[in-house]
């Protein structure tokens, strides 16, 4: 199909994320290798998103195609409701002895959002076999979860869809968002509300659910470790469960493996997605402790009532075992910490500009808050013009990039945003 006729027809029947249907522009991409995207007209970009968090060894991986390609020769898909497969178990091994040490039971997901309904239905059932009704989450402002409506209720109120959807959506606890950066000290007085609501609510909430350290796309800030560590300690003096939601940070982005170390923390729940397949597939895990795991086992209905058809995809899982080990057996931390230099370096300049905010970086994240929104309908051309991909949203320019990426790359991602943030006061 030729560029013209694919456009066209993307117009005509085609729905992009968070889009009106048929609304431009978007630009055809026929391949990807490292770092660079190539569009159907020739033009190389470097990627500064890294396909939102996930793409964290670069595209077109050797490593990784070769996991698809190998799996693909055993098989592609079979159901996991009585039946197991070497991926899934080495995966979910995997997961194990690295994240936090009470997490022991991993349960595969087909998304992060579902991730998130099935950590939110863990916590529920786990009361509800204690013999408790809870049915309530507590959260903080400036959150995201995912897009299906239990994930969507813990959302911002103002960013996320509760406008859109107010009405469809169960009604949760909303503490104000986590006030101290991340290199500030945290005392109990930034938990004012967040405990008081907390104490009031302690027998009607479930669990306590928050991104660790960094808010991703609810409004990309970072908040103090201190902050967690007076959360867990608050959930277990009230007794209420911690979800932590590391779909974002999870495999490194933070320059922790998990951005719970920051704090030396561990949850009840995790959620992990995103980065878990390098890029590659759509694969999510909600992992939990043996106590919880145990208790919705061991009483009526005995069972956890959750069970997607494509659950464990073998070839998801395969590539997700060869990305973990391709990023544990590279110099990850060096790479994360050499880009956080180079973005704190490289985006010093927009400071200085007009309309902007603030700008801030930890790990392989690099934001620009600008005062009012960005124009879409300019802005993203203009990163195009200057060969690279970048994807505001809102008042937020920033950069994830691959880990992969080199310093020379790095530097021209940072010139092209300040650049085009000049342009665009
Ligand atoms: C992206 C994201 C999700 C949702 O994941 P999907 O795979 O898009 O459903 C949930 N939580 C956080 C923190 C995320 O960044």
């Amino acid at each position: 199909m030729n560029e013209e006729r694919l456009l066209l027809q993307d117009q005509a029947h085609v729905w992009h994320p968070y889009s009106a249907i048929g609304a431009g522009p978007v630009f055809p991409v026929v391949s990807a290798a490292g770092v660079r995207l190539t569009l159907a007209d020739g033009r190389r970009l470097i990627d500064g998103m890294a396909s939102w968090w996930s793409a964290i060894h670069g595209y077109n991986h050797p490593v990784l195609n070769q996991a698809v390609k190998d799996q693909l020769q055993d098989m592609a898909h079979i159901m996991f409701g009585g039946l197991t497969h070497a991926p899934a178990v080495k995966l979910a091994d995997k997961l194990v002895e690295l994240s936090p040490s009470p997490l022991e039971s991993v349960f595969f997901a087909d998304s992060g959002s579902v991730a998130v309904e099935v950590a939110m239905k863990m916590a529920i059932q786990y009361w509800q076999a204690l013999g408790q009704r809870r049915y309530r989450f507590l959260t903080v402002e400036n959150g995201y979860h995912g897009d299906t409506f239990g994930a969507m209720s813990v959302c911002d109120p103002v960013t996320g869809m509760h406008g859109l959807f107010h009405g469809a959506l169960k009604e949760q606890l909303f503490a104000p968002p986590p006030s101290p950066g991340f290199d500030e000290a945290c005392d109990d007085s930034h938990l004012l509300v967040f405990e008081n609501l907390l104490q009031e609510h302690a027998d009607e909430i479930a669990a306590v659910i928050l991104e660790p350290v960094v808010q991703g796309a609810g409004g990309m800030r970072f908040y103090a470790p201190g902050y967690l560590s007076r959360v867990r300690e608050l959930c277990n003096h009230y007794q209420v469960l911690l979800i932590l939601d590391e779909i974002a940070t999870g495999f490194g982005r933070t320059g922790k493996l998990f951005a719970c170390e920051h704090a030396g923390i561990s949850p009840d729940i995790l959620c992990l997605g995103k980065a878990l397949t390098g890029g590659y597939m759509t694969l999510a895990a909600t992992l939990t402790t043996r106590e919880i795991s145990q208790t919705i086992s061991d009483k009526p209905p005995g069972v956890f009532m959750h069970g997607p058809t494509f659950m464990a995809n073998p070839l998801a899982c395969a590539v997700a075992n060869a990305s973990i080990e391709l990023l544990l057996n590279s110099a990850w931390q060096e790479n994360v910490a050499r880009i956080q230099r180079g973005l704190e370096k490289g985006l010093e300049p927009c400071r200085r500009l007009q309309g902007v905010a603030d700008v801030r970086v930890l790990g392989a994240i690099g934001v620009v808050e600008r005062e009012e929104p960005v124009d879409m309908s300019s802005i993203q051309p203009a990163f195009v013009e200057q060969g690279v991909w970048v994807r505001p949203f809102g008042k937020l320019i920033y950069l994830m990039p691959p880990f992969i990426i080199q310093d020379a790359d790095l530097e021209h991602l940072c010139r092209a945003l300040t650049e085009v943030i000049a342009r665009h006061p």
